[in-house]
């Protein structure tokens, strides 16, 4: 589809499978809401290792590929789209760094987790790969088309 911009600019953000058995959906969902971003499509998925490998494809020759596709197939992961003023940029602000020893507290990362390889959670690092990896995750029909319905929402 694209042309999501400005307010109407979606992110693509995945509970990884340690977030999801360690009960952080909750907060991160939490997070979210709180920070003003509408949810725009969720789901609990046992991702195939098919899709978890296309996802990751840009990280195919890293030698932590293979542990990183098992650890994503460990369970099941709560796929999201959200959608918000900068929100691309401003996820990734909230989940901090990859390595969650460079995360600062107040981040996700840096308040739930110690280790690069069981780092909670996924988010989109540019609107091009939002807009790929949503249309990876998700279905055109799964998303919620807010604008109409929210004219009048101050958020
Ligand atoms: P991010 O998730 O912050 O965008 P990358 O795209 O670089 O980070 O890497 C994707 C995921 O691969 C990370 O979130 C992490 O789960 C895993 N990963 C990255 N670097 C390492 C590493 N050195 N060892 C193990 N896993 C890693
Ligand atoms: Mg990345």
């Amino acid at each position: 589809e694209g042309g999501w911009t400005g307010v109407n600019e979606r992110t693509f953000i995945a509970v990884k499978p340690d977030g999801v058995q360690r009960r952080l959906l909750g907060e991160i969902v939490r997070r979210f809401e709180k920070r003003g971003f509408k949810l725009v499509a969720v789901k609990l998925v046992k991702a195939s290792e098919e899709l978890l490998r296309e996802h990751y494809w840009q990280l195919r020759n890293k030698p932590f590929y293979s542990t990183l596709i098992s650890y994503m197939s460990s369970g099941p992961v709560v796929a999201m789209v959200w959608q918000g003023l900068d929100v691309v940029k401003t996820a990734r602000k909230m989940l901090g760094e990859t390595n969650p020893a460079d995360s600062l507290p107040g981040t996700i990362r840096g308040d739930f987790c110690v280790e690069v390889g069981k780092n909670v959670i996924h988010g989109s690092d540019s609107v091009e790969s939002a807009q790929k990896e949503i249309a990876l995750w998700f279905r055109q029909s799964e998303l919620h088309r807010w604008e109409s319905s929210t004219k009048t929402w101050i958020y």
